[in-house]
């Protein structure tokens, strides 16, 4: 097996795969909410899916994440997770989902051998969880986190994006659910994608971390077990739960970067960040065999840049968030 190694000598083994641009949210940071959809034909099908991973696999991805859109909008997701799951090479599948589907899927998903699952919630007050997403269901959203808890895909952990003059004044109640609910919580910054998509900027986590530790007490470090990826972690005196920080936007993690992006319509985007894409779905609709893949797969690595420009006019401006999985 050749790894995959980009030009700066990072290892690649990590995909994150959008298996449909359609999402059942509408969060006003993520989409255009009148943008449409991409039609059946566009997007992947399973077993493409399935070959593009298979390839990947061979050339050392050892981990994947399934995402969207939302991913569980996606009709018999079981079946593509087992496929992956199965595949020779993949160590673990994992989630990321807005958790209004999850009570239903949660352990049909844990049998078809997902790890585990990321849930995003940028608000805990109904009435603003509907103003940022155009959704009232925050009630399956949490009802979903707990289902995932009880299935077994753990550590399920809690995603929020922090929007200035939207919901960063509630940094403080979900910090405090580390400590009461034993939730696993990460803080994400904001990043300004297609003309800042109804967010008004960006608050940098140096100030989410100062805001907590003057209310709470001191953040101490914590190595996770498992998936840390750009994340730093730490926890509350006596919280049975985690903090996660991910500054993508003022903290440059770019040269630990792991990864590769394929979006639901079969492009793989070495860097979320960057619109530089290549085509997988033509050439495997033109009969592209594994060896055709390994090949293409290798070109979006020697393609993959050193670091992203977010901030110096370098806003990706192809696809919104929701077309390329976040
Ligand atoms: N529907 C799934 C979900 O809600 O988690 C998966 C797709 S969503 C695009 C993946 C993640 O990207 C979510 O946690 C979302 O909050 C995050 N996200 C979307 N737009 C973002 C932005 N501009 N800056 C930071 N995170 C963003």
């Amino acid at each position: 097996m050749t790894d995959l190694v980009d030009s700066f000598s990072r290892r690649i083994n990590y995909m994150r795969i959008s298996v449909t641009d359609r999402c059942d949210l509408r969060c006003i940071y993520c989409t255009d909410r009148f943008d449409p959809t991409l039609s059946h034909d566009y997007i992947l099908r399973y077993e493409e899916i399935h070959q593009i991973v298979k390839a990947a696999a061979g050339l050392g991805v050892k981990k994947l994440r399934l995402t969207g859109g939302e991913a569980l909008m996606r009709m018999d997701l079981y079946r593509l997770v087992e496929m992956l799951a199965q595949t020779d090479g993949i160590d673990e599948v994992s989630l990321t989902t807005n958790g209004t589907q999850l009570a239903r899927h949660a352990d049909g998903l844990k049998t078809a051998g997902l790890s585990r699952v990321n849930v995003s919630l940028d608000s805990l007050k109904p009435d603003r969880f509907e103003r940022i997403t155009g959704s009232d269901r925050i009630k399956d959203v949490l009802e979903g986190i707990e289902a995932a808890r009880k299935a077994g895909l753990n550590p399920v952990k809690i995603n929020m994006v922090v929007l200035k003059d939207l919901n960063d004044d509630e940094v403080l109640d979900f910090a405090r659910k580390t400590l009461t609910d034993g939730w696993h919580v990460r803080f994400i910054e904001h990043m300004p994608f297609v003309n800042g998509n109804g967010a008004n900027g960006t608050v940098a986590i140096k100030d989410i971390m100062s805001s907590i530790e003057a209310s709470l007490g001191k953040l101490e470090p914590h190595l996770p077990t498992s998936g840390n990826g750009p994340a730093r972690y730490y926890k509350l005196p006596d919280a049975p739960g985690t903090l996660g920080f991910i500054g993508a936007v003022t903290e440059c993690f770019c040269a630990e970067c792991n990864r590769f992006r394929l979006t639901a319509d079969g492009h793989l985007r070495p860097c979320l960040l960057d619109d530089d894409e290549i085509d997988l779905k033509g050439p495997l609709r033109r009969g592209a065999d594994i060896t055709e893949l390994e090949r293409l797969i290798q070109e979006a690595a020697t393609r993959k840049q050193q670091q992203h420009h977010l901030g110096e006019n370098g806003t990706p401006e192809k696809r919104q968030m929701r077309q390329i999985g976040g």
